[in-house]
């Protein structure tokens, strides 16, 4: 397939490698930002191919994963609620909360849709106007722009049963969080490609600088992903730390103007708690002022709903690269893809899932014995 198969082309990749041992002279840590890198990582066992002591820490960039219990459960509240259609993409529905999950509201006979577009959402709210029509609205920079879109025509339309439940989160103050946590050991970082297609580059430089880390924007196919590892070896090797772009056939270091734009328009950066790290400052985006009518936490009153995490679940420890997935005694026992405990196994994104799906035959062998 074109864009693809050329970009998993395994003599390429062989050079790629090759090129990488002959750089890396010392053990070097490194982080990829994005859950889709991280399935690439596992998936292709990119990992197993670097020299020893180069390692690959998987980083929190799963929107699902980082979406905090606390939103889960204020969307099933809304969900239960009579006179609501509960609109969202397929992945969070299996994703559980304190106690139930979206598929439990929808079999208890709540109305929870499936959609692909958050304009899908729209267009139900103009069906029913009867009714209440909520959409999800999580991720990060790539979600966010047509969800901002979505409240502008919503406003634009005068749709007024249409309410977005925002849990958007930003990939800087993530890093920037990481860098500052004691126990980091991440020395550079993969950035992701897409984000940085909405976003561009700009934002990047001062975090290389002020923590001393290179910072390669990665794409999501193996060759993508061993040429931003080959350039980070490179810079670490030089003991250079500076922002480089590996992924020209998609990313501008302006970014795309147009969805800056509605970003800004419809959003503005607030303060948000993500799921196992916990609060980071000025790291999310809510609904600014002028569309806070449109505000699913406020429209509902759930803004008071508090949570607390599983206490054995570490997917904070894999989200912040302290752990590898199969390191958490729930792995692929008490925690499966079919029952899983955190949201990191629920995600096709989450690094447990990668883990559970193509590395589980290579843990201990109790674990492969009891995984579901
Ligand atoms: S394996 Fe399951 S319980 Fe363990 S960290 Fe991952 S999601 Fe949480």
């Amino acid at each position: 397939m074109k864009y693809l198969d050329e970009f998993s082309d395994p003599v390429l990749a062989r050079k790629l490698v090759d090129q990488i041992h002959a750089t890396a002279t010392k053990p070097w840590a490194m982080m990829e930002v994005c859950g889709g890198q991280t399935h690439t990582i596992v998936r292709h066992g990119i990992d197993q191919l670097l020299p020893d002591g180069v390692e690959m820490i998987h980083g929190p960039g799963c929107p699902v994963c980082v979406t905090p219990l606390e939103i889960i459960d204020k969307a099933l509240e809304i969900a239960s609620q009579p006179g609501v259609i509960f609109c969202s993409f397929g992945d969070m529905l299996r994703v559980p909360g304190s106690g139930r999950d979206l598929f439990r509201i929808k079999s208890q006979g709540g109305d929870v849709r499936v959609v692909y577009s958050p304009l899908d959402a729209l267009r139900l709210a103009q069906q029913h106007p009867d009714k209440q029509v909520v959409f999800f609205g999580i991720g990060f920079e790539t979600t966010a722009p047509p969800n901002a879109m979505t409240v502008y025509q919503a406003k634009k339309l005068g749709i007024p049963n249409f309410s977005l439940l925002v849990s958007h989160v930003r990939v800087p103050p993530a890093i920037e969080a990481i860098m500052q946590s004691p126990s980091c050991r991440v020395q550079g970082f993969l950035a992701a490609g897409h984000v940085c297609s909405v976003m561009g580059t700009a934002e990047y430089p001062e975090l290389a600088d002020r923590y001393g880390v290179p910072i390669v924007v990665t794409g999501f196919e193996p060759l993508d992903i061993l040429a931003g590892i080959l350039r980070t070896v490179s810079q670490l090797e030089k003991g250079e730390h500076v922002v480089e772009n590996a992924y020209r056939r998609a990313v501008r270091d302006e970014g795309n103007p147009a969805a800056k734009a509605m970003l800004a328009d419809v959003f503005e950066t607030t303060d948000r708690a993500w799921r196992g790290i916990g609060m980071i400052p000025q790291s999310g985006w809510r609904l600014s002022e002028r569309y806070r009518e449109y505000d699913a936490e406020y429209r509902f009153q759930v803004r008071d709903i508090t949570t607390q995490e599983s206490t054995v679940c570490r997917s904070g420890e894999v989200l912040q690269g302290l752990i590898k997935p199969h390191e958490c005694s729930a792995f692929g026992t008490l925690c499966t893809p079919r029952n899983p405990l955190g949201a990191t196994m629920v995600s096709s994104e989450g690094a447990c899932a990668a883990y559970y799906l193509y590395r589980r035959l290579e843990t201990p062998a109790e674990v492969v014995m009891t995984g579901g």
